[in-house]
């Protein structure tokens, strides 16, 4: 297939090179020229510009920093692709700008659909990531073998928006968990267990979750942890901060008391806003016990 992909930094980088893996034919663009060094390396016919990318493409997959991007990409690149052509925005936006998304592109004689995903880097590199598909049937249907070429899981939410409603869901619990279980390690540091001990004991019980077993934010327990390796990403803080707000909107616009999560939103805007943002977000238990 002859797929467009706009937006080849840290994530769109080793999806795209996993589709060119795979017999794709793909063209790219991005913004950075470094972004651009990199996708060629890996097989992307580079273009000058998103128009010239989605250009005689089938299908076009942006993985973008924030929905003001998407729609801003989407504005310059409706009218140059054929009609028909299937739009999949795999970046982690607000639900209002996937779905306003999904409209100018059907408005323009396209197809649209939203498929964020979760898994980090390591997932986009391993094509492990899990996606989360807001889309009408025959639309997923079309899309899911070049997901399925990108990651292990792909999961049809519902109509177009759904997959980004699942994906903050998601990031909701996953902030409120890693807060959860960086309290429980400086309390149970305060009250002299060691972080093996607590973890061999949460991991088996009631408490273990993914915040604990994979990306551990203590060092020790789980070598492959960023906190083995000075808390380098990973899952930034500055995302976590970014799809917590994300949660928070959409929580408050609906009327949920999601009081933890809008706690947890609060917590790491704080954490985002300063020498945080660019570690993992699993290092946010060095500002808990700096405060303990
Ligand atoms: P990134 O900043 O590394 O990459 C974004 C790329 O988009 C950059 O290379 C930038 O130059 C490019 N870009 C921005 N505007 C552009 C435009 N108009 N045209 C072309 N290129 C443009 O970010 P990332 O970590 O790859 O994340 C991308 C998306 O994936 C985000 O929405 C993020 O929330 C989501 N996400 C990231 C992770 C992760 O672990 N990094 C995990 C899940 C989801």
């Amino acid at each position: 297939m002859t797929i467009a992909f706009v937006g080849l930094g840290n994530m769109g980088a080793p999806m795209a090179a996993n589709l060119v893996r795979a017999g794709h034919d793909v063209t790219g663009f991005d913004l950075s020229p470094e972004a651009l060094g990199q996708a060629e390396g890996n097989g992307v016919r580079i273009t000058r510009s998103a128009a010239d990318a989605v250009t005689g493409a089938e299908t076009v997959i942006t993985m973008l920093p924030s929905g003001r991007h998407v729609l801003d990409c989407y504005g310059q690149v409706l009218a140059a692709a054929a009609p028909g052509t299937l739009f999949a925005d795999c970046s982690t936006v607000d639900v209002a700008d996937a779905r306003a998304a999904h409209d100018a592109a059907v408005s323009a004689g396209h197809r649209a659909l939203d498929a964020p995903v979760s898994g980090g880097v390591a997932g986009a590199t391993a094509a492990t990531l899990t996606f989360m598909v807001g889309a009408r049937g025959a639309d997923f249907a079309a899309v899911s073998p070049l997901l399925s070429a990108m990651g292990r899981k792909v999961v049809h939410c519902g109509d177009p928006g759904a997959g980004q409603a699942a994906k903050i869901c998601n990031n909701m619990i996953l902030g409120a968990s890693m807060i959860a279980v960086s309290e429980a390690f400086v309390l149970g540091e305060r009250l002299g267990l060691s972080h093996q001990a607590l973890f061999d004991v949460v991991s088996t019980a009631s408490g273990q979750c993914w915040a604990l077993t994979t990306n551990c934010p203590v060092p020790g327990p789980v070598p492959a942890s960023p906190a083995n390796r000075d808390y380098r990403p990973g899952f930034t803080s500055a995302l976590m901060a970014k799809d917590l707000g994300l949660a928070a909107d959409a929580a408050r616009s609906s009327g949920v008391a999601a009081e933890l999560g809008l706690r947890a939103a609060e917590l790491y805007a704080a954490f985002a806003d300063g020498p945080g943002a660019g570690r993992d977000f699993s290092a946010i238990v060095n500002a808990i016990r700096e405060r303990s």
